[in-house]
């Protein structure tokens, strides 16, 4: 009866099934469908065992679509035992797999009489093959899954309510190893309505992210594990450096934890998730940048995905030059080059071109970034030209031709350079000869050469000097067994050079038998000892008063080849002798100036007028000589013998002096009329004019260069024990290359003990107020006082 009753029960349970089956679960996009009873329409045609256990029933689900299940209700007969395999289902990539089971199980206390054989669950198993294994169910070969209990079961009431309970339970099957596999369902005596079972794996889809594309990938194998892709940059798009695209697909099918990325190549920008090329005219240059930028000045392009622009005709950029910065040019030329020469040093100072070319790398060749240079050691007396070329990033890639400013210029005399290769030929007890090689700059001719010596472990330095026309010299009267120090210096036209390195040499011993002897005899010695006093002492008095007498300078002096001098303190090089101490100034003329021939001498205008007559400019050729510009003072006609002792006094002092920074004088024409004094040419005149004429025309280091002329001049004029007495601008001469001399020796300058006093001169009146103070009131003076040039 009771057999006969389950199907009515069935039938009734399974129409009321049918119409609540889910039919709305749209596919999941994670998801890859192996297996779907639903979507087949045909029959299943799953392997029930025994063949009275489950059975496939036909339904519509509510949409009235056909969908295949199995049943079994087999709750009245003990020992239930019925199986239900799938078909064979190949995983593919999956590794993990989940079975989706959606039924219906009825409550076995709503049937009656099937206490101790109803169950209310059923078993799931799975078995792994590499292929399909025939029709076959073999109970031990499948691996239990889980024991399904419904959430819910259903009774007659619920049918009667319609309020069918369809449960879903979801099994997660891995990691799966073989090909495919089996799903397998055992009832042991439920009443149980299988409507749909779906198994499927799931995948992360592909995408692009930051421009990398990331592949379809199946999740792993494990619930927790993340599986890491490497991410393919689009195109035209490159990883960032360092910073790869990865990302992670997690277990649930989704893209998790994104790492890197991938940036649009040089010339390409992005435009969502592609790379773009950018458009004519726009570049860019890296693909660190974002945005294609317009292309800079004096720069173009005419195709797309530039990642730089080409400079126009006649603009360049540098080898160090971004891509974003305009192109650019060479420099002009420097501007107004001005220049001002001292002896043998040259000062150039300009200012920067015109047109930088658009840079701000203006340089001037070779490397200067200051726009002025001062160049030394020169050869003297020699003819340079000074070419001053601007320069910037991009000089070197376009111009050929070359934009400079220019200066030739003259140097001026110099002094010597050093002696420095001396070597000691002979060392005797009391003697050492030395020679020497000409300095490598010699400047000019050399006249002589002074070797300055003294004992190296004297106290006070006292040395002694020896002049020599030649390369060689022997030092007398040295002392036995005693370290001396030499240094030697060469002397032209132009004045000394400096000493050269200092050369220690220690005399030979005395011979030791005179040495025991005057030890053995203490009377021979104080007897030598007294001689030689006596000697030295007569020898420095007549000395003494001889250097007194010559002011220890003489020109008759120096004519020897070799001289020894006996100095107490070394001098200072020459002294001033001042020409009133001679009884016959005439023959403080002669001993000073060169008498000249009038002949050699042509007058050519007049160029100002002095104290005594008219100054004139000319030229003066010497037998042997090049001819030179000079200026020739003239002494008026009809002067007094006093008059005539004054202007050539002026010639006098002048003659005594030689240096470049002081007028220079050539000569006298005292024997002829007029009475003539001749003097180097100075272009430029007198300063003060010469400031006024060209006011505002001057950089400082030009000005500087003329206040140092100045400053050496009278420095060597205090050296000499000169006082000028008169240093204004109106008395200091400029000549062509702006080189400035003292002038004006030719005052006649009484000085009072009124210090509101003048000197008087038959030209004017000249005040003191600046004149150098008595040093008694040295201290109460304001030294700007002493220094200042009165223009
Ligand atoms: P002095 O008698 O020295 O004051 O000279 C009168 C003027 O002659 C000066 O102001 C200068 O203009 C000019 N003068 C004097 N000496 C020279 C010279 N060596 N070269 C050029 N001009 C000179």
């Amino acid at each position: 009866m009771l057999s006969r009753s389950i199907p009515c029960v069935w039938i009734t349970f399974c129409l009321h099934l049918c119409c609540y089956v889910d039919s709305g679960d749209a596919q999941n996009a994670k998801e890859v469908i192996l297996l779907d009873s639903k979507a087949q329409q045909t029959e299943l045609e799953w392997i029930s065992y025994p063949p009275n256990g489950w059975e496939e029933i036909s339904g519509l689900d509510e949409n009235y679509t056909p969908i295949r299940t199995y049943q079994v209700c087999q709750v009245m007969e003990p020992n239930q035992n019925n199986w239900l395999r799938t078909n064979w289902v190949e995983k593919g990539d999956a590794q993990r797999i989940f079975v989706e089971l959606k039924f219906t199980l009825r409550d076995c206390n709503s049937l009656p009489g099937v206490v101790g054989t109803c169950k209310e669950t059923f078993n799931l198993y799975y078995q792994e093959t590499d292929s399909e294994v025939g029709r076959n169910l073999r109970e031990n070969q499948y691996v239990k899954i889980d024991t399904i209990a419904a959430d819910e079961s259903f009774t007659q009431g619920d049918l009667g309510e319609r309020k069918m309970k369809l449960n879903t339970e979801v099994r997660i099957i891995g990691p799966l190893s073989r090909r495919g596999f089996y799903l397998a369902f055992q009832d042991v005596g439920a009443c149980i309505a299988l409507v749909s079972v779906k198994v499927y794996y799931k995948k992360c889809w592909s995408i692009i992210e930051n421009l990398a594309t990331f592949p379809d990938t199946v999740t792993g194998s494990e619930f927790s594990s993340l599986v890491e892709v490497q991410g393919m940059c689009v195109s035209d798009a490159e990883e960032e450096a360092d910073n790869s695209p990865k990302m992670h697909c997690s277990a649930e099918g989704e893209w998790l934890v994104p790492i890197g990325k991938c940036i649009c190549k040089a010339g390409f920008h992005q435009k969502g998730d592609a790379c773009e090329p950018c458009g004519r005219g726009f570049y860019k240059s890296s693909s660190q940048d974002l945005q294609c930028s317009r292309c800079p000045a004096h720069s173009f392009n005419d195709r797309e995905g530039s990642w730089r622009c080409d400079c126009e005709d006649g603009y360049y950029r540098a080898l160090s030059d971004p891509p974003s910065v305009a192109c650019t040019r060479p420099p002009s030329a420097p501007q107004n080059l001005v220049y001002n020469i001292n002896q043998t040093t040259v000062s150039l100072e300009w200012s920067p071109p015109a047109d930088t070319g658009g840079r701000n790398d203006v340089t001037y060749r070779s490397g200067l970034v200051d726009t002025y240079v001062t160049i030394m050691d020169l050869l003297a007396h020699a003819n340079y030209t000074f070419e001053v070329e601007a320069v910037n990033g991009v000089s070197d890639l376009g111009r050929t031709q070359r934009l400079f400013a220019a200066v030739s210029i003259a140097t001026g005399q110099a002094a010597p350079s050093q002696v420095s290769e001396v070597i000691k030929e002979k060392v005797q007890q009391r003697s050492i000869q030395l020679s020497w090689q000409e300095p490598q700059q010699p400047n000019g001719v050399i006249t002589e050469y002074e070797i300055k010596y003294y004992e190296k472990d004297q106290k006070d330095k006292i040395y002694s000097t020896v002049r020599s026309k030649s390369t060689s010299a022997t030092v007398n009267n040295l002392k036995p067994s005693t370290a001396y120090v030499f240094q030697i210096r060469a002397f032209t036209h132009a004045g000394y050079g400096t000493f050269g390195p200092r050369l220690e040499i220690t005399t030979k011993e005395e011979a030791t038998a005179a040495i025991v002897s005057s030890e053995q005899n203490p009377v021979i010695i104080i007897a030598v000892v007294a001689v030689a006093g006596t000697i030295i002492l007569v020898f420095m008095v007549f000395g003494f008063i001889i250097g007194r007498r010559h002011c220890g300078y003489s020109k008759a002096d120096q004519e020897g080849d070799e001289e020894l001098y006996f100095q107490f303190k070394f001098p200072g090089t020459k002294t001033y002798i001042d020409p009133e101490t001679y009884e016959d100034p005439t023959r403080a003329v002669h001993q000073f100036a060169k008498e000249l021939d009038a002949s050699c001498i042509k007058i050519e205008r007049v160029i100002g007028a002095g104290e005594f007559g008219e100054v004139c400019s000319g030229r003066l050729k010497l037998p042997g000589k090049r001819d030179m510009s000079v200026a020739i003072k003239t002494l008026k006609v009809g002067y007094t013998e006093k008059q005539r002792r004054e202007f050539l006094c002026e010639a006098s002092i002048m003659g005594q002096f030689d240096h470049p920074n002081v007028v220079h004088l050539e000569g006298v024409v005292t024997r002829g009329k007029p009475v003539m004094i001749v003097i180097e040419y100075m272009e430029n005149g007198s300063l003060d004019a010469f400031l006024r004429k060209h006011d505002g025309q001057f950089t400082v280091i030009q000005l500087v260069g003329m206040l140092r002329g100045i400053a050496a001049g009278m420095r060597y004029l205090a050296d000499m024990g000169y006082v000028h007495r008169d240093l204004a601008a109106r008395n200091i001469l400029v000549n062509s290359n702006l080189v400035c001399k003292v002038s004006d020796f030719g005052l006649s300058r009484v000085i009072d003990d009124d210090p509101e006093a003048v000197y008087t001169t038959s030209g004017g009146k000249i005040p003191v107020r600046w004149t150098a103070p008595k040093p008694s009131s040295i201290a109460n003076s304001p030294p700007q006082v002493m220094c200042g040039v009165m223009v």
